[in-house]
């Protein structure tokens, strides 16, 4: 029974055919919610299997808009037969004079056409692609930023946030944590369902224009995102040694500029929200956050961390690092012969995302998906089934991690506590314990935010699931 948004009183749902499970709502600690819907909006490159297919989806698509950037999103060249990506001249020769700009699902890298290339060389001077003239690359800077740098219209901004809360909604989940630019915190706090809890970590080229954190109603100013390195896919994360074809990364700033940020963060109150998935960026913020105990602030959010081994022991705190880390990344790239195998060998790929040492040491974990793809269920046998059995954990943790720990370590401590009288009334209703059998095939039914139904199945008869 709820009422007011806050569960009154818990009594079994029904003694009868078909059972459900009932849990508290999942919590996506790691995702991107305007990117999320721009996707929807943009072309989705994630069925292309090739260059060649890639290409045919953006001509097809090129032709058809009138004015502005033409965006396509996740395209993953891991998965292809042929992983060659298609050539400058190539994209031109189907895409005209529109500028063109096809992010890979990482959002580390792109491929753009010349139009675009001339546009982001206007405002990033020097930016070339990699293999100019050839090659339609790019990779960090001006793909990271590219909302940035080419906002979408305020119309679509408004449109991505409501496609991305119904994917939201529809996967059981009802609080995330999203990296935003500054300029487009608001538009999300306005256009976003009330109900929905948004932690929001914010992107900016410059940390001055950090906003100060804040909290109205669900909608928190939480974090300042830094990165420190890149990622895996496209070999710009700051590993130990070198990738398998030679290449090395290292971090993206040194210690100085790292301790000026945290400092920074410290001063609006924002927890620092740290991209670090190298073992050589994970050893520089453990170094630099142990010079600012006491003066950063009292508590440093990790991303990612999938080298954290040869990084652990280290110094870390309990009491100051939270991770996030994303077990869809193991079944998605962690497998023989997958991507991480590509980027580094068989033996430092196996030792990727080692879940359980974090928990063995007491830190707080908590799970997201980073939009790949969005939502827990998907994910959960990558931490419960780690090809390094040692890593694995077991799944009534895992389930925690996407969602009370999720919700903890984005400051949504009141979403940190399992059903019960008096909690808020976030929960969702699956078909089955994804304990037992298939995570993956468990359906969400009806997910409740605050009380309120904000996404019922389809095949849920209308009526069913009154009485909440
Ligand atoms: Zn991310």
């Amino acid at each position: 029974m709820i009422r007011d948004g806050v569960i009154r009183s818990i009594s079994p749902l029904s003694r009868k055919p078909p059972r459900v499970f009932a849990a508290p709502a999942f919590f996506d600690a790691h995702c991107h919610f305007l990117w999320m819907g721009m996707e929807r909006i943009g072309i989705d490159l994630s069925g292309c299997d090739g260059a060649g297919s890639l290409l045919e989806a953006v001509a097809g698509r090129a032709g058809r808009q009138d004015e502005g950037i033409v965006r396509g999103e996740k395209w993953d060249e891991s998965d292809w037969s042929d992983p060659r990506l298609p050539s400058l001249p190539e994209l031109d020769s189907v895409t005209g004079d529109r500028p063109v700009m096809l992010r890979r699902v990482c959002g580390h890298s792109a491929l753009v056409n010349t139009p675009m290339l001339r546009l982001v060389e206007a405002l990033v001077p020097g930016t070339k692609t990699l293999g100019w003239p050839e090659g339609a690359l790019l990779v960090e800077g001006p793909v990271l930023t590219a909302y940035e740098l080419f906002p979408p219209t305020p119309g679509e901004m408004r449109l991505a946030v409501s496609l991305a809360q119904e994917a939201v909604f529809a996967a059981g989940v009802t609080g995330i944590s999203t990296t935003e630019s500054a300029g487009s915190i608001q538009t999300v706090a306005d256009a976003a369902h009330p109900e929905l809890s948004i932690s929001v970590s914010v992107h900016s080229n410059d940390p001055l224009l950090w906003p100060d954190a804040s909290r109205t109603g669900r909608f928190a100013v939480y974090g300042a995102k830094i990165f420190l390195d890149g990622g895996l896919g496209a070999s710009t994360a700051a590993v130990e040694g070198s990738y398998a074809d030679g290449s090395e990364a290292s971090p993206a700033m040194d210690d100085a500029a790292l301790g000026r940020l945290l400092e920074e963060a410290a001063r609006r109150r924002l927890v620092p929200v740290v991209h670090a998935i190298g073992a050589e960026a994970l050893r520089q913020l453990d170094r630099v956050s142990a010079q600012f105990s006491g003066r950063a602030p009292g508590t440093i959010r990790v991303e990612h961390a999938e080298q954290l081994e040869p990084a652990w022991p280290g110094g870390w705190r309990a009491g100051t690092h939270q991770f996030s880390m994303q077990p869809n990344f193991v079944r998605r790239w962690q497998q023989p012969g997958g991507m991480y195998d590509q980027r580094l060998g068989s033996a430092a790929a196996r030792r990727l995302n080692p879940f359980s040492l974090l928990l063995r040491g007491g830190f707080k974990l908590g799970f997201g998906s980073d939009g790949m793809p969005f939502g827990p269920l998907w994910g959960l046998s990558g931490a419960v089934s780690h090809p390094e059995p040692e890593f694995s954990i077991p799944m009534e943790t895992a389930l925690d991690a996407y969602s009370l720990e999720a919700a903890l370590i984005s400051g949504f401590e009141d979403l940190a506590a399992p059903l019960s009288v008096g909690r808020r009334a976030d929960l969702v209703l699956l078909d089955s314990d994804p304990g037992q059998g298939k995570p993956d095939s468990t359906r969400v039914l009806f997910t409740i935010a605050g009380g309120r139904a904000v996404y019922r199945d389809a095949c849920l008869p209308e009526g069913s699931a009154d009485g909440f």
